[in-house]
């Protein structure tokens, strides 16, 4: 098949010869040919029966608490075996409790999500693998455990490969973010959307809209005021989206805008959200404000945030920026609301 777009190792030999990395080209390589790997099992997913359920459950808990199925397992088995002759120090996953040091002279940090959105592997609804990519420290003691510690803002590249009805890599080196194609009957990607831009003013939100009765005060004044639609503060009706796959919904973001929020919200263990800093919020802001959108906890930049471990978890909106913005907004005026105030029962006329 001859496509005119041009393949993954193309891109990445350009931006190499434009000065890019040959490091981090190599690893996103590896990468990808482990999501080329993984992307043929899912495909086929209760066909293999050299893994027999293989949606079922792995039978241990990660570091976080969440039930291990055996896809999680196998797809960390792939992407570590792909990483295990790149240039890649060390590996900080989410299906393992720590860090694994592949050799401790290599230049690299990968953190990765080796399967998100592993609880809809049986309902046959996308899924993905969500990585950062960080330089090791060139000296400094430690430099290899706090390689994955350094805010989101050191990261050398980010990306997240989707496995849906088609595969796709959603890729940058910062210099913009870029989506590639799988064509599963050669194994290469192809260039399919250049500078992707987070298209602004769409009316999509994606919540997980059970949890409300616990969620903070500024994240339930926001919602309710998207869904007084026309009749309220905001005058216009808005629509809801929610997969409960985190890169499903931001692939669906970066193509027609919206936000995503996962608040903190009162649960024990739900104090900072569910989703993880490092290898999760991370590198998904990167790609989110390389594409001219913006990533936060409802108030501070993802980016700036400093790990204090592997698995920590974090509030986390994203999506338009001028959205994202909104939400910090309700965060700062939360203090001086007078919800309870009878006068101002319709919040909506009061912030008006
Ligand atoms: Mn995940
Ligand atoms: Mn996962």
């Amino acid at each position: 098949m001859g496509y005119t777009t041009e393949t993954l190792e193309k891109h990445l030999a350009d931006w190499r010869a434009a000065g890019g990395r040959a490091d981090v080209a190599e690893t996103v390589e590896a990468l990808a040919a482990g999501a080329r790997q993984l992307a043929a099992k899912i495909a086929i997913g209760p066909l293999l029966s050299e893994m027999g359920e293989l949606t079922g459950n792995g039978g241990m808990d990660t570091a976080g608490g969440d039930q291990q199925k055996r896809l999680d397992l196998e797809a960390d088995t792939v992407f570590g075996a792909s990483l295990r002759t790149s240039p890649v120090a060390v590996v900080g996953s989410e299906e393992q409790d720590e860090a694994q040091v592949l050799d401790a002279t290599r230049p690299l940090a990968v953190a990765i999500d080796p399967l998100d959105g592993s609880s809809n592997i049986d309902t046959n609804l996308s899924i993905g693998t969500i990585f950062a990519i960080f330089p090791v420290p060139a000296s400094g003691t430690g430099r290899i455990d706090t390689a994955l510690l350094q805010p989101g803002r050191e990261q050398l590249a980010a990306g997240f490969f989707i496995y849906g009805p088609q595969t796709a890599l959603v890729l940058t080196l910062r210099k913009g973010t870029h989506i590639f194609t799988l064509d599963p009957a050669t194994g290469h990607f192809h260039l399919t959307r250049a500078n992707v831009m987070v298209p602004e003013g769409r009316n999509e939100y994606a919540i997980n809209a059970s949890n409300y009765r616990h969620w903070p005060e500024a994240i339930r004044d926001y919602i309710d005021d998207l869904m007084a639609g026309v009749s309220g503060p905001r005058g216009k009706d808005f629509n809801m989206r929610w997969v409960a796959s985190m890169v499903a919904e931001a692939y669906r973001i970066l193509a027609r805008g919206g936000i995503y929020l996962y608040p903190r919200d009162t649960r024990r263990g739900y104090e900072n959200g569910r989703l993880r800093l490092v290898y999760e919020a991370n590198p998904m802001s990167l790609l989110f404000e390389e594409a001219g959108g913006a990533a936060t906890d409802g108030v501070n930049r993802i980016l700036d945030l400093v790990p204090t471990s592997l698995h920590q978890r974090v509030p986390f909106v994203f999506g338009s920026t001028d959205k994202v913005q909104r939400v910090a907004r309700y965060h700062m005026d939360a203090p001086t609301r007078q919800r309870s105030a009878p006068l101002f029962a319709e919040r909506g006329l009061f912030r008006l």
